[in-house]
């Protein structure tokens, strides 16, 4: 070495700016960045856990270390990416331990570094953590993933998320639909549009109806944002906002599943799920499944349509009013459907064996159906509706998140209190939004109370606790819309950091976001080895205390509820992305842009 000096400062450098172009090429999404290109020999360490996104300039920061017990670490530095120096050094806090993950970590706050850059954190005797970004808009590139992460699920059609993610492509799928007999109507249909659910291929008009209206209320809350980002879909250019444009696909799937009598048919799948292949490479029928007796339609499936038609009857007005007044005609068909029948339910008819979405009670998507209708059109008989039964639901707003695909009542009191309409009920409104202020404030008190400064608690860590997770945010976010304050929108944030890495695994839970993100989702796409990584910008469903599956099962019975999760295509409930919890993603990202 020393007999060289001139070429080894030469190999230093040229080294240095390689991992520089890496660095940036991996920052970019172009290229899959090991983390020793960026750290030399070091790699970095999963005792500092922190969003790997990054963190909004004006907004706290805080990242968690796991320090030996024996030798606790006393001090943190923030170090820049480009020439390892010092930006931020700061105190760790005292040691807690967490009961949702059994860590005893210390809070490494540098809410006061505000420049723009790319950082690590490095805590002596710990270790380096890995990048993340400062910024004004830090989150932008997530949100542009996440939400192309629907073009991804697109059924009926070839997929191709271009030069990006080369070889991120596939045929057209499932082009062969028929009616099951099951539907009361016989035959082939065309089978364009909609998103596949999840990790399988199905398409579930329930699972829909909560993620698409998700979506849409993104899109009402925060169109000023999201309205100039190009998702580089077929539809981009045709004047349409790209979020509305990829919505559609699902709208027009959402349509077409009604029957020429009103009523929606509850789902669309094989008989059985396929194996973990190529969408395209599955060739079993996709069948319209209905109820298997008059009037085969069911109650839930239809009145979802009508909420979710009613909200894209005012939204897609100003873009094209043929499709808005399409969508309005089909909600009211639904509502008067559902009037006709208010509770059929929907159950797998013998020999089907994929989802059921079943709801033994179709009240609360009755409910939302009511008031989403009201809020575009204001007619009295929709209003009537919503105030003769809203306050027996009112309750379901006091311990968030209460929503989900079966329960729609506070997607109902929501959109009620969302409204600016002259005519809505100030009583009825004022009381929606004391209480949902009131569950928010509690929120923003239990996250600040918990060690990792995430919302969830032991109860949620269920199947798609992840979703749970971005549920709360969202929940936050709406409230921070009815009656802005930054304690709303930091502690909903706080639920994004908890996602985006800072969690007990060190580990981002959405595909390609994050240097170390989660590689092997429940994901048919993303397991039939065709590309050679998961899908992008996609949600897994995070830790299950039920333990649901055998992978689960197989991990000692007496962790915390945190640790029940794996990273296996195997593990489908603990692991599995979906689009209702991909929605809640989106929003919370939609609330973080600027
Ligand atoms: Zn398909």
């Amino acid at each position: 070495m020393n007999d060289r000096p001139p070429s080894s400062i030469w190999n230093l450098r040229t080294c240095r700016r390689a991992r520089l172009w890496l660095f940036f090429l991996c920052v970019s999404g172009l290229a899959f960045c090991p983390a020793f290109l960026l750290y030399g020999a070091e790699n970095p360490t999963l005792a500092i856990k922190l969003d790997q996104v990054g963190y909004l300039a004006d907004a706290p920061k805080v990242a968690l270390v796991e320090s030996p017990a024996n030798t606790p670490a006393k001090t943190f530095d923030i170090r820049r990416s480009s020439d390892g120096k010092v930006a931020f050094h700061g105190a760790l806090s005292p040691a807690a331990t967490d009961p949702l993950s059994g860590d005893t970590v210390q809070a490494a706050d540098f809410s006061q570094l505000s420049q723009a850059g790319t950082y690590y954190v490095e805590v002596p005797g710990v270790g380096k953590s890995w990048t993340f970004a400062v910024g004004a808009n830090v989150f932008e590139r997530a949100w542009y993933l996440a939400m192309r992460g629907f073009y991804g699920q697109r059924c009926g059609t070839a997929v191709n998320l271009g030069s990006e993610f080369p070889g991120y492509s596939h045929p057209a799928c499932h082009l062969h639909g028929e009616f099951h007999h099951s539907s009361g109507a016989r035959g082939p249909r065309d089978n364009i549009g909609g998103w596949h659910d999840a990790g399988d291929y199905g398409r579930y008009m329930v699972n829909s109806g909560i993620a698409t209206g998700t979506l849409l209320w993104a899109w009402e809350i925060y169109s000023p944002q999201l309205k100039p980002i190009q998702l580089k879909i077929p539809e981009t250019g045709n004047g349409t906002p790209d979020i509305l444009n990829e919505i559609r696909w699902n709208l027009e799937w959402m349509l077409k599943m009604q029957d020429s009598d009103g009523g929606a048919w509850h789902k669309q799948t094989s008989t059985h799920f396929p194996g973990f292949i190529a969408p395209e490479k599955d060739t079993l029928p996709s069948e319209v499944i209905g109820t298997g007796s008059a009037p085969y339609k069911s109650t839930c499936a239809t009145a979802d349509l009508a909420a979710v038609a009613a909200i894209a009857a005012r939204v897609y007005k100003p873009f094209d009013a043929a499709f808005a007044t399409r969508s309005l005609d089909a909600a009211r068909r639904a509502w008067k459907w559902t009037e006709q029948y208010p509770n059929v339910t929907f159950r797998n008819p013998p020999g089907n064996s994929t989802g059921e979405y079943g709801d033994s009670n179709c009240s609360d998507e009755l409910l939302w159906a009511s008031a989403e209708l009201w809020r575009t059109t204001g007619e009295a008989a929709y209003h009537q509706f919503f105030l003769s039964n809203y306050v027996a639901y009112l309750p379901t707003l006091d311990s968030p998140p209460g929503e989900n695909w079966s329960n729609l009542a506070p997607m109902a009191l929501r959109t009620y209190a969302l409204s600016r309409r002259k005519d809505a009920d100030a009583k009825a409104q004022a009381a929606i939004r004391d209480r949902m202020l009131t569950a928010a404030r509690a929120i923003v008190s239990a996250t600040a109370a918990n060690p990792y400064h995430v919302s969830l608690k032991p109860k949620d860590f269920v199947w798609g606790s992840n979703g749970v997770a971005a549920q709360y945010g969202m929940d936050l976010m709406i409230a921070n819309a009815i009656a802005p304050n930054p304690a709303f929108a930091n502690a909903a944030r706080d639920d994004l950091d908890y996602l985006l890495g800072r969690n007990t695994f060190s580990l981002s839970w959405v595909t390609q976001v994050g240097e170390h993100s989660v590689l092997h989702p429940h994901h048919r796409p993303s397991g039939s080895g065709e590309q050679p990584g998961p899908w992008p910008g996609l949600l897994s469903g995070g830790p299950n205390a039920g333990r649901n599956d055998s992978v689960l099962a197989a991990l000692p019975g007496n962790l915390p509820p945190e640790k029940y999760y794996a990273d296996q295509t195997a593990s489908y409930a603990s692991n599995e992305i979906a689009i209702n919890w991909q929605a809640t993603l989106v929003f919370l990202l939609s609330g973080q842009l600027h």
